[in-house]
């Protein structure tokens, strides 16, 4: 008999209808004699609902509030998934983040799991109880409910696996399992079996939501295996483990995209010691991360200085820039919104060189300017105007060798 942690997405409960089909899988697994605790999401669009609700009614509403607010969609669905099983005869009992013991950081909207006290969730389980328990929500040391990012409900998943010593756990959702590409950008994407946690870190960092990267890393640091497939047939779906040396080593094994980036340009700006650190000091402070930077030098003393943070943030990011680019006496600031990140992934281009011109040539015969490159020893990532996404993902995967057979 084993333990087995299952994880439900949005899409797979995005109704009564498929409430009930996951009712029938976690049923199915129960009746083969194993113990199941399920990890449950929001049904689709409804997390989006709450935070536009939210900003209907403040640009800024209290961080506090809104995590009380967004636990109710996962709050749903836990109650309708255990009343569900309970209809069909099977004994389940919801539990929502503080009942499970999920304890978190106080970072509302984006806090960390620090433990989990699996005590309620094992009592349960001991006495044959399916334990529903809603995800993307815990609870901090003053008691109040945090949430722990968009799509943290894979995060709740491994780290209730990582504490309950779980045989396995499996993470269901609206793909076959993780691909080359998002399938649902490059048709030719491939499906792959495997996949090192290292490798999905990237993937995830990057663009690719399969899996919300802080699940990758619990699972990377408890040593959780990972099965990533679909709820809707019985395929098998991609394993997330530890690189080993047997590993398949592709020089480059994934295209991501990431669309929700923007790019300020300080122009102009005096060549001094000091200046950079005005710059990023107080956006960071706000709380804003900042991804790719450039620094051109000018000739007289003076560079252009850009850099991308996420769309979500621009318009603030932008208000501090313009305040500092007077003080620091830059001469203009300006912005893009409709910028895209395209990467290439592979820990195969540790022992490889040449990836950055075959990405590049690829880039320029389909005429698409690159704006920004950032590398690393298993990846390179350009920024290029946003509605070539598509278009560079597919060129990409060809010229990468990644393409499926017809
Ligand atoms: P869930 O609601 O089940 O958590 P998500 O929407 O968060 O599902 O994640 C699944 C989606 O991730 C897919 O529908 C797909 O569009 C996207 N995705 C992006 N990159 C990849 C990839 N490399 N492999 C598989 N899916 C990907
Ligand atoms: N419901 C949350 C979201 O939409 C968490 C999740 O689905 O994982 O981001
Ligand atoms: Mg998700």
């Amino acid at each position: 008999m084993s333990l087995i942690v299952q994880k439900y997405g949005g899409t797979s409960v995005a109704d009564l209808e498929r409430i009930r089909n996951v009712a029938n899988r976690v049923a199915k697994t129960y009746d083969a004699g194993n113990d199941v605790v399920v990890v449950i999401s929001a049904m689709a669009g409804v997390t989006d609902n709450l935070v536009d609700m939210a900003g209907q009614i403040s640009d800024l509403p209290e961080k506090r509030e809104l995590d009380v607010l967004l636990a109710t969609g996962e709050q749903t669905t836990a109650a309708l998934l255990a009343m569900t099983l309970n209809s069909m005869n099977y004994p389940a009992r919801s539990l929502l983040g503080h009942q499970a013991e999920v304890r978190t950081d106080c970072d509302h909207g984006n806090a960390r799991i620090l433990d989990i006290g699996a005590d309620r969730i094992q009592a349960l389980v001991k006495r044959r109880n399916i334990v529903v328990i809603a995800g993307f929500q815990g609870c901090d040391p003053h008691g109040d409910i945090t949430t722990l990012g968009r799509g943290g409900s894979d995060t709740s998943a491994v780290a209730v696996a990582a504490a309950l010593g779980a045989d396995s756990c499996e993470i269901y959702t609206d793909v076959d399992g993780i691909y080359t590409a998002d399938p649902n950008v490059c048709p030719k994407a491939k499906k792959l079996n495997v996949i090192s946690y290292d490798e999905m870190l990237n993937m995830a960092s990057l663009g690719a939501k399969v899996l919300q990267i802080r699940s990758v890393g619990f699972a990377k640091k408890y040593n959780v295996p990972i099965h990533v497939r679909s709820s809707f047939n019985e395929e098998e779906g991609t394993m997330v483990v530890n690189e080993d040396a047997g590993m398949e080593s592709l020089i480059v094994t994934s295209v991501t995209h990431e669309k929700n980036q923007a790019r300020i340009t300080l122009k102009k700006v005096p060549d001094q010691p000091g200046v950079a650190a005005k710059i990023f000091t107080p956006i960071t402070q706000a709380g804003v991360i900042v991804d790719m930077i450039i620094q051109n030098t000018r000739a007289g003393g003076q560079t252009d200085l850009t850099f991308t943070v996420p769309t979500a943030d621009y318009d603030r990011a932008m208000a501090l820039e313009k305040k500092i680019a007077q003080e620091i006496g830059a001469e203009d600031v300006f912005g893009d919104k409709n910028i895209a990140k395209v990467s290439v992934i592979g820990v195969g281009m540790r022992n490889h060189s040449g990836v950055a011109s075959i990405m590049f040539n690829t880039l320029a015969k389909e005429n698409i300017n690159i704006s920004m490159i950032s590398t690393s020893e298993i990846r390179i990532s350009c920024v290029i105007e946003e509605k070539y996404t598509e278009l560079a993902v597919r060129v990409l995967h060809t010229a990468f060798g990644l393409d499926a057979e017809e």
